[in-house]
């Protein structure tokens, strides 16, 4: 599908890949502050999450987290499937590449700049 192979290695995935797991375990864990009352269910799912992305049981958390953290834990989700699958790091929506700078502040974003441009414009 794409022209040239982007010159990601393992060594770059993994590194992305602990940045975005790292981000994850931030949110759950600052998630897990706000709700006081059932600790031991959030060490579970934090236990959870970390080991896989998808369960009943995590769905079940992130109808409970505001919209903001939400979308960005199925970002993140999604970005480290795509680190799974080798396709980190291109667009979906035009399949350029992303850019490592942008990804090194943004590991999770899906889009490029132009097209997350694009795509706020047409929200607003
Ligand atoms: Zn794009």
């Amino acid at each position: 599908m794409l022209s040239k192979k982007p010159a990601w290695t393992k060594k770059d995935l993994d590194e992305y890949r602990k940045k975005l797991v790292a981000r994850r375990n931030e949110i759950v864990h600052k998630l897990s502050e706000f709700q006081t009352e059932s600790k031991q269910i959030e060490t579970d799912i934090a236990q959870d999450l970390a080991d896989k992305a998808e369960s009943s049981y995590t769905k079940e958390f992130l109808l409970s987290m505001s919209d903001a953290e939400r979308n960005e834990l199925l970002y993140i989700d999604a970005a480290l499937k795509r680190i799974e699958k080798r396709e980190y790091g291109n667009c979906l929506m035009c399949q350029k590449e992303i850019g490592r700078k942008r990804l090194m502040h943004l590991p999770w974003t899906p889009l490029c700049i132009e097209c997350e441009e694009k795509a706020e414009t047409d929200s607003a």
